[in-house]
């Protein structure tokens, strides 16, 4: 039997998934703390609540999406906060990408009350949660994940558990530190293209296909030669991942140091004025450093 679904949190990845969760026949709550941004779903046939609260009465299983753990902190907490609408029963999947301790705590609160938690952080860009075509990468309990998969899969095409509460925000992490290898090689490549003289777009052909191939290059190098900047991913979100990466890694004492090198090249872009410039932008501190820029004639 499907089950009424609750979502809170409709930014880039919120909308979007939101929607496929729409078109895909469920029965939506949408609430958006910008009240504006749940006209779009309400058209497209979901039911906006007033508060996180009256999500958690109207639906027995709500996803979260929101930007960082003092946020879902709020999502819970706040008066009238998602907490107050938990009960027996109630399911909490939360798709932001957040802190794996402060998981485990928001966890420990929402079974105190008689529920469930499952960590499902995505992966796929804003492209991937309008195609509905995201990666997920799920923590929590066997019982909590396979309730929660049909629902995953109306904007997921690849769904793993992991393990237990909190592993899937430590996978996710595991993903970022991928992410930003691969933007820091496309932007090296690609300024190392323009200094050379070469024809960018056919650079990208000639490569792209290979070994060397990736999600980034293929999404992003095109966006970057054409020099547009807007996000799919900002570079405060991407920031705020290198920290919950830092402090992860520092905790189980595993060496990140090409990680630590972009969180700084990101600073910097920031203390610009940069922070809401999509993450493919990582290529302008460089570009400082080497007095070109790519993709200018
Ligand atoms: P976004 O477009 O900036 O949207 C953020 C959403 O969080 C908005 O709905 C915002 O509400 C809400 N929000 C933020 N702080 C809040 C608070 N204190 N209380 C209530 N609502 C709050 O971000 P996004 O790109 O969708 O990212 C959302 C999450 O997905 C983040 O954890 C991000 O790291 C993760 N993610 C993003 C991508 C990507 O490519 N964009 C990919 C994978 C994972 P308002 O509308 O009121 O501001």
């Amino acid at each position: 039997m499907s089950e009424r679904i609750g979502f809170v949190g409709l930014g880039i990845m919120g909308a979007g998934m939101a929607s496929n969760l729409i078109e895909k026949g469920h029965d939506v709550v949408v609430w958006n703390r910008t009240a504006s941004r749940m006209e779009p779903l309400v058209a497209a046939g979901a039911v906006a609540a007033t508060s996180p609260a009256e999500v958690g009465r109207l639906c027995p299983i709500v996803m979260i999406c929101v930007s960082d753990t003092p946020d879902v902190d709020a999502v819970l907490h706040s008066d009238d906060g998602l907490l107050g609408g938990v009960s027996v029963g109630s399911l909490v999947i939360d798709h932001s990408t957040i802190s794996p301790g402060a998981t485990v705590g928001f966890a420990e609160e929402v079974a105190g009350l008689g529920g469930s938690w499952i960590d499902a952080p995505v992966s796929g860009g804003s492209e991937g949660a309008a195609k509905g075509t995201l990666s997920i990468m799920v923590g929590g309990s066997e019982a909590a994940v396979e309730r929660a998969r049909p629902y995953m899969e109306a904007f997921g095409t690849t769904i793993t558990h992991v393990g237990p509460v909190g592993s899937g925000q430590q996978v996710k992490i595991v993903n970022q530190i991928l992410v930003v290898g691969s933007q820091l090689a496309v932007s090296e490549a690609l300024l190392f293209a323009q200094a050379s003289g070469l024809d960018l777009e056919a650079t990208l052909d000639a490569v792209k296909g290979g070994a060397a191939g990736s999600w980034m290059l293929a999404n992003r190098g095109p966006q970057m030669i054409e020099r547009d900047w807007r996000p799919g991913f900002t570079i405060d979100l991407q920031q705020k991942d290198l920290r919950l990466a830092l402090e992860a890694a520092d905790s189980v004492g595993s060496p990140i140091p090409g990680t630590a090198l972009v969180f700084q090249m990101y600073r910097a872009l920031q203390n610009e004025g940069l922070g809401g410039e999509g993450n493919h932008a990582l290529v302008k501190a460089l570009e400082k450093m080497s007095g070109i820029e790519v993709g200018s004639p």
